[in-house]
């Protein structure tokens, strides 16, 4: 009898360890795989038992969110439909337009959607890019602060047109989030173009990621920061821009004025626990400098690293865990 016990818990143990470690292998599991959605390359990189329905997944509705929501090209989309005379959206679209609504007026507007024609007229990033007369650009500015949602309906002002481009990264990082807490992912990085999903069920895990030498190659980054699972956005002036007459202009727009910001930065990266907001804030931060970004960033209890004009790295107060990775530049607080 005794000796059946025993048998009996050994077979027990036993079977509680073969679970654990097949538990430990498939959670170990991991797919990775890149597509293309919002003009931009997704790549995704997943651990877990289910990675790859995720992946897919995350794939499918990343596409979705571009043609049926983003676009401004696609018929489509939601954001078509709005600027071609339609005024009322789904609740879903509705909901985020008025979060971004909130980020445009804490931002002090240095953030807007509501720029479509100012960046069709400078074209920055296509064959027609150019430096359009100062006659246009005001024209083009004016009263793009002023469209509303209520509800689900959107008003637009006369020649306003909405364009998410300063967003809609961040807004695929927080898809990516929701579909990988549905597979029951462990751990994944989603990088959105420049914005990117660090995902972890372990909160002690700690990722490392390069934030660019904005003059380099992407390959060598300025600096190197570790940091606990959030979305990290960064938004620079060397992303897209042309050159006339030795002068470079660039495709983040300052909204008052309408030309390309100028506030003495290179580079913002900006680290937050939603996709959206750190897509929005990094527009926004380069907008308006590193001063004046400060009270932004805290009131979204969000974090930055700057790279100025000089090659000086400034990060938000209390940031920790940054390493400067070239010697051409310098960290200053
Ligand atoms: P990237 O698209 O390179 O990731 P951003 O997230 O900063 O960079 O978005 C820049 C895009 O957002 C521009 O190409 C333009 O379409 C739009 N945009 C430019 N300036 C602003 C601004 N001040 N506020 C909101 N959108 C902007
Ligand atoms: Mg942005």
């Amino acid at each position: 009898m005794k000796n059946k016990v025993i048998t009996a818990a050994a077979v027990l143990c036993a079977t509680v360890l073969v679970a654990i470690i097949a538990f430990d292998f498939f959670m170990s599991a991991s797919f990775s795989a890149s597509f293309i959605a919002m003009n931009t390359t997704v790549s995704a990189d997943i651990k877990g038992l289910k990675a790859e329905e995720a992946y897919r997944e995350i794939s499918e509705e990343l596409k979705e969110l571009d043609a049926f929501l983003l676009s401004r090209t696609s018929e489509d989309s939601q954001i078509y439909k709005l600027n071609n005379g339609k005024t009322d959206i789904d609740p879903e679209p509705a909901k985020l337009l008025s979060s971004i609504k909130d980020i445009e007026e804490k931002s002090n507007f240095s953030f807007c959607v509501g720029l479509g024609q100012l960046t069709d007229l400078w074209g920055i990033g296509t064959d027609s890019a150019r430096l359009p007369r100062a006659d246009e650009i005001s024209s083009a500015i004016k009263d793009a602060e002023k469209w509303q949602i209520s509800g689900n309906t959107v008003d637009l002002p006369d020649g306003v047109k909405l364009d998410l481009g300063a967003a809609g990264k961040g807004i695929g990082c927080d898809y990516a989030s929701d579909i990988l807490q549905k597979y029951k992912c462990k751990s994944a990085v989603v990088a959105v173009g420049g914005s990117v999903l660090l995902y972890s069920t372990d909160k002690d895990e700690v990722f490392t990621i390069g934030i660019r030498n904005p003059k380099g190659d992407i390959n060598e980054p300025a600096a190197i920061i570790e940091i606990k699972a959030c979305c990290v956005s960064t938004s620079g002036t060397y992303e897209r821009f042309f050159e006339q007459d030795g002068k470079r202009y660039h495709h983040i727009f300052d909204p008052s004025t309408g030309y390309p910001a100028e506030s003495g930065l290179q580079s913002v990266t900006v680290i937050s626990s939603s996709g959206l907001v750190s897509d929005a804030l990094s527009t926004a931060c380069l907008v308006l400098g590193f001063e004046e970004s400060l009270p932004l960033l805290k009131e979204f209890d969000a974090q930055a690293v700057f790279i100025t004009d000089e090659n000086k790295v400034m990060t938000t107060p209390d940031f920790e865990g940054l390493k400067i990775a070239d010697s051409n530049f310098t960290l200053v607080n």
